[in-house]
């Protein structure tokens, strides 16, 4: 049985943290459920699910579509295309039966890779590998939600883009619906040895989406996603992680302002997603923060002051404090009115 094998290529980053990735996992669901109820597509169609961030994952390996099943998906830190692509292209050579004398090859992979984001990578070796090796025999469409990826590298790995300009969650499940139709008629037409050649990006589209033709609109990669201040620190009490995030009102540059959005619990998986390599020089004063978040674990309201180590985490008031990341402690007395702090803030 010559399988159709679907990949779902999804940004995990920090910048998709909480109701986004809420919607996508429904979308995700969506597309499952959807295609459980056409029989074509449950005998052909293989599913697997790849998650990234600075580092990429496999969450779900290449699984026929009865058996598949969803898992939370996990976030971390940092957003590497690079990295999600080598995964890819490795879950490929290792699930995607390639013809030979005595055996048929699979159906032409298709991939939808999802993201928000800007890369916080500045390598493409593995997009240079994939378009050298890889692009002629995959149908990828990259889906950028909210319309604040970049493009420009989106654009060297397919021609087609759909922008989500809205990230609403009626947008986005209507778009997944999309993706399950896509594959449905793929998964038809190739049982019926028709010609299918991938995905018509014209087509059929729901309100909402947008192909994105030709002409760019360059977008460099920057080391940290300027739209957001995230930070991530641990709680002093139960020792696990959190992330704040601030979102940027306004101008860009160094007097931007960012108002507080959302503080949301992590747990230790975050850590194995995030790139140790990538530096978090990025400093921010709380001058240009508004809103002061309080701890999502332990519930005191200060979550936000920085060890000797550099790293963050929540205390309950003035006076000595252990440091969760590094065990040393430190006597915080509270700041003076007006004064400002610089933060390390996240890659995004
Ligand atoms: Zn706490
Ligand atoms: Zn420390």
């Amino acid at each position: 049985m010559r399988k159709l094998p679907v990949f779902l290529v999804i940004d995990v980053s920090e910048s998709v943290a909480g109701p986004l990735q809420q919607s996508i996992t429904q979308g995700m669901k969506t597309i499952v459920s959807g295609l459980r109820t056409d029989p074509q597509a449950l005998e052909s169609v293989h599913m697997s699910v790849i998650v990234f961030a600075g580092k990429a994952q496999v969450l779900v390996s290449m699984v026929e579509l009865a058996n598949f099943y969803l898992p939370s998906l996990p976030i971390g830190g940092g957003t590497s295309l690079n990295a999600a692509l080598t995964t890819l292209m490795g879950e490929i050579d290792t699930h995607v039966v390639k013809g030979s004398s005595t055996q048929r090859s699979d159906w032409k992979p298709m991939v939808f890779l999802i993201t928000d984001g800007v890369p916080t990578d500045s390598r493409t070796d593995a997009i240079d590998k994939w378009q050298a090796q890889y692009a002629s025999k995959a149908t990828l469409v990259s889906v950028s939600i909210g319309g604040g990826a970049d493009h420009s590298l989106l654009r060297k790995l397919s021609d087609d883009i759909v922008v989500l300009a809205n990230a609403s969650e009626d947008t986005l499940v209507k778009f997944f619906q999309w993706i399950s139709q896509s594959v449905s008629i793929q998964s038809n037409a190739v049982a019926n040895r028709k010609p299918a050649d991938g995905v018509d990006l014209s087509k059929n589209l729901p309100s909402g989406a947008v192909s994105l033709a030709k002409s760019d609109d360059d977008g460099v990669p920057q080391s940290v996603d300027d739209r957001l201040a995230i930070f991530v620190a641990r709680c002093q009490r139960t020792e696990a992680p959190y992330l704040m995030r601030f979102e940027r009102q306004g101008p860009t540059g160094d007097n931007a302002r960012y108002a507080l959005r959302q503080t949301l619990p992590l747990t230790d998986d975050y850590f194995e997603l995030c790139d140790e390599h990538a530096s978090g020089s990025a400093k921010i004063s709380t001058s240009q923060l508004e809103g002061f978040p309080g701890c999502p674990h332990c519930g005191t309201h200060i979550a936000m002051v920085e060890c000797t180590c550099r790293k963050m985490h929540c205390i309950d008031g003035p006076g000595m404090a252990t440091c969760p990341w590094c065990g040393s402690s430190q006597n915080f007395v509270a700041a003076e009115k007006g004064s400002s702090i610089d933060f390390s803030r996240g890659l995004g």
